[in-house]
């Protein structure tokens, strides 16, 4: 099914931030039968040769679609799957998940072979109550990521509502995310309204001691986060392999490690304005290096003092992991994104395992920011054992940093602001 809401999460509406906008579940039968309901899900899936290899995000999509249909609307359902830029190919197209749909549903799903023009439009007047439609790949149409007007408008006119469920995406200035929503009544899906609620209640009233666990490759696309989590948690660590830039910036030997020479200054005046906070903030303290970037290479513990020149941290070191466990374990809530070490490659993935397996293992509100962290537990199989895994990576990062989001702006309001 769609998200795991194992944990006890604090339910409500937050009404003191922008973002709460109206679901569809403030909509019932006599708003919605009849209706066209034209929805923004993401069926980005990964497939091989012809085969959808991890359906989760089809499935996550079922309750909304399943709700339409209970009230009686017609379903018309809009994605984007891979990058084919502009180009209609065949690699590219919805059909497996037309098909997958189809099963998972246990009714028919038609598919049309673009998402506008006129055999679309004859599809979607033929189509009666509860009748499910997915239009080809968004993306077959290069209007969509240049958030054509025209575009946009057009594809407002095949319905009578729009519905955003597609949380990966809300971030992104596409047609099918600012643009649709400016010509009919826009509401928010019942996995985004899970989404926007989980993360809102992260920013506005979150249990405490509340502790973030950031990783991953990029210092450039983790820091607008990293400053705003300073401001509201009680615990921030940073891991992964942007921990390099932050030390060379200190003078410390950091080797081959991943850096980014362009985000000096930024890395420095993170550093300056955590010095200045009251929240604790924690780097590794060891590091497991590698001379080479494979699996078979000989990998050694080091403490942060001692990386060697021509070596490279791959992921957090033992001490590390226990001094994270500590902390995470006197947490009420833990949100974690991104792998703390190269996880991809099974001999440099113990942190990232260890750190799963603890969140997995804590009576605290966990939340996932979805991408590589999301994957790691997913792999470790412990998605079960997580109160909330998003489903956008970006989008979540995006979220948390400022809500003011392309994708949300546009939807209708919960409440008059
Ligand atoms: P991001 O997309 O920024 O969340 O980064 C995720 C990527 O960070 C994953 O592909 C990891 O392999 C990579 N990563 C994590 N730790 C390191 C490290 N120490 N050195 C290089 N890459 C890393």
């Amino acid at each position: 099914m769609s998200l795991t809401l194992s944990k006890k999460l604090s339910s409500g509406v937050v009404s003191n931030v922008k973002t709460v906008k109206k679901s569809i579940a403030s909509l019932g039968t006599a708003d919605l039968s009849g209706k066209k309901v034209l929805v923004r899900v993401d069926f980005n899936v990964p497939i091989r040769d012809g085969v959808i290899t991890d359906d989760s995000r089809i499935c996550a999509s079922l309750e909304t679609i399943h709700y339409l249909l209970e009230n009686n609307a017609t379903v018309i359902l809009i994605s984007h799957l891979g990058r084919p830029k502009g180009g209609m190919i065949s690699d590219f197209s919805l059909l497996p998940v037309a098909n997958r749909l189809s099963e998972l549903l246990n009714q028919p799903v038609t598919m049309t072979d673009s998402c506008i023009g006129l055999d679309v439009e004859k599809t979607i007047q033929k189509a009666e109550n509860q009748d499910v439609i997915l239009l080809e790949n968004i993306r077959f149409h290069s209007e969509e990521v240049e958030n054509d007007e025209k575009f946009a408008e057009t594809l407002a006119q095949l319905c009578d509502l729009f519905v955003q469920d597609a949380f990966g995406t809300v971030h992104r200035r596409h047609a099918s995310t600012a643009g649709i929503a400016r010509f009919i009544p826009a509401y928010a899906g019942l996995l985004l309204d899970k989404e926007l609620t989980v993360l809102n209640q992260l920013i506005t009233n979150p249990k405490r001691p509340f502790v973030a666990i950031i990783g991953g490759s990029k210092v450039s696309s983790k820091l607008g986060c990293l400053e705003t989590l300073l401001d509201n948690v009680d615990t921030l660590i940073i891991g992964g392999g942007m921990v390099y830039t932050f030390l060379k910036v200190q003078g410390i030997e950091i080797g081959k490690s991943l850096c980014e020479d362009d985000q000096f200054d930024a890395a420095r005046s993170f550093l300056e304005k955590a010095k200045n906070s009251q929240t604790k903030v924690l780097f590794p303290s060891d590091h497991c290096v590698v001379s080479e970037f494979n699996g078979t290479a000989k990998l050694s513990v080091v403490s942060t003092d001692q990386i060697p020149k021509n070596q490279l941290g791959i992921d957090v070191g033992p001490m590390t992991v226990k001094a994270i466990q500590e902390e995470l374990s006197h947490a009420e809530t833990i949100l974690w994104n991104g792998p703390l070490g190269v996880f991809e490659i099974p001999e440099f993935s113990k942190g990232t395992v260890a750190i799963a397996h603890t969140l997995a293992d804590s009576n605290a509100i966990t939340v996932i920011g979805g991408g590589d962290s999301a994957a790691a537990i997913k792999e470790a199989g412990l998605s079960d054992k997580m109160t909330h895994i998003s489903t956008g990576g970006g989008a979540s990062l995006a979220f948390l940093s400022d809500q003011n989001l392309p994708g949300l702006n546009i939807l209708e309001d919960q409440y008059p602001i």
